[in-house]
């Protein structure tokens, strides 16, 4: 069924607390941990606790788990002070934008100056 965990995802693992985490933040339905390769001073994955390869998927399927993936976002923001200096929510998609987790990750950037346009 669609949003199951599945047995070969390394976040549905640490959802499930097989796979160890700094855990930050958790909600009724999303995790929010560190990532375990920083590019940031502050660098937290919000994840939610259902399985969809990534957030526009999840937001077909479940809109208001999405819009809770974002809300937590902003909540670690304010929670690390990173909120009025800026921070950035990083949403990649595709092996060719990045992406090499399946399960729909936001990451919270900031903490230090960001460039644009992205890499
Ligand atoms: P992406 O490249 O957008 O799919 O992002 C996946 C992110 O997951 C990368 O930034 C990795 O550093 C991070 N990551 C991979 N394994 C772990 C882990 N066990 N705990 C925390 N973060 C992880
Ligand atoms: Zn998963």
């Amino acid at each position: 069924m669609a949003g199951e965990p599945q047995s070969d995802c390394l976040f549905c693992k640490i959802v499930t607390g097989d796979i160890p985490a700094t855990i930050v933040r958790e909600s009724e339905t999303t995790v929010a941990f560190r990532d375990i390769n920083p590019q940031a001073p502050t660098h937290v994955l919000v994840i939610p606790k259902v399985h969809y390869p990534d957030a526009a998927s999840l937001a077909v399927a479940e809109p208001q788990i999405a819009a809770d993936v974002l809300r937590e976002a902003g909540l670690v923001a304010a929670d690390e002070k990173i909120d009025e200096s800026g921070y950035r929510i990083v949403l990649n998609t595709g092996s060719g934008a990045g992406q090499t987790v399946f399960h729909t990750h936001a990451h919270v950037l900031g903490g230090r100056g960001m460039t644009w346009p992205p890499g």
